[in-house]
């Protein structure tokens, strides 16, 4: 059984054709790396899988909710998939522990006592148990895209998806982001990742996929592909990045 299913995916922005057939089936508890050159449609395949863009044609269905304009089935498929961004998007005016609560309050109409309990644990799995009364100027950036993760997982989202989560941190804050996101995939997460962490991509995705000009250009077990890129774009990518 496939947790998430990608079939034949064709997105566009005007006449452009952004996504050209894109498909990919991912099982419970695999990690996927997402890499490739800048403009290849990385974040837009994600954004497709959580329904934040809307495909041309093609077929998506995750933790066994198909995509849908249907509004009440969206929101089901979404309640399921946990996005993080390069940027965290806390709200500043609220503390962390109120950040982390609202979706579960608000999407979820969790009662708030339990809302906070499960704010608690995601606090804890990110390792910033103490900051839960802190506001995130308080932070440093590490901590409020762990925040940001915690607020994802909050939801208690089946599928996540990180869309260059670390991008913008600095190699010190980039590290205890990474390794818990490591923490999740050893947990059993099903995840797909959009990465420039050749390591971190080697290291804990199962399987990596490497996209070029809008198509799923190469795909395999991670380590395989690393050591061994079949195309020349894939190995000439893979040296300029490293
Ligand atoms: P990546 O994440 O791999 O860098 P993106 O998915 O962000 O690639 O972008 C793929 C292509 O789609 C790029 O050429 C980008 O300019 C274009 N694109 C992305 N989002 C939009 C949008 N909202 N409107 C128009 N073009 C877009
Ligand atoms: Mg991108």
């Amino acid at each position: 059984m496939s947790e998430v299913i990608v079939e034949n995916v064709h997105k566009s922005f005007g006449t452009v054709e952004v996504l050209k057939g894109v498909s990919l089936k991912v099982k419970k508890g695999e990690v996927f790396a997402l890499i490739g050159r800048s403009g290849s449609g990385k974040s837009t395949l994600l954004r497709c899988m959580n329904g934040l863009e809307k495909v041309n044609s093609g077929h998506i269905e995750i933790a066994g909710h198909a995509m849908s304009r249907d509004p009440a089935q969206l929101r089901k498929l979404r309640t399921d998939v946990g996005i993080v961004f390069q940027s965290y998007n806390l709200f500043p005016h609220l503390s962390v522990g109120e950040n982390i609560m609202l979706a579960p309050r608000i999407v979820r109409n969790v009662a708030k006592s339990e809302a906070r309990n499960t704010a608690k644990e995601v606090l804890k799995l990110v390792g910033l148990s103490e900051k839960f009364d802190a506001y995130p100027d308080e932070l440093s950036g590490g901590q409020q895209q762990r925040v940001a993760i915690a607020r994802s997982l909050a939801m208690q989202p089946k599928v996540m998806l990180f869309d260059e989560v670390t991008s913008a941190l600095d190699p010190e804050l980039t590290e205890e982001v990474l390794s818990v996101m490591e923490q999740l995939a050893r947990d059993g997460m099903t995840m797909i990742l959009v990465t420039h962490e050749m390591g971190f991509a080697k290291r804990v995705a199962t399987r990596t996929i490497f996209m070029h000009q809008g198509t799923i250009w190469e795909e395999g077990a991670s380590r395989e592909m690393f050591a061994n890129p079949r195309t020349p774009e894939m190995r000439q990518f893979v040296k300029s990045d490293v």
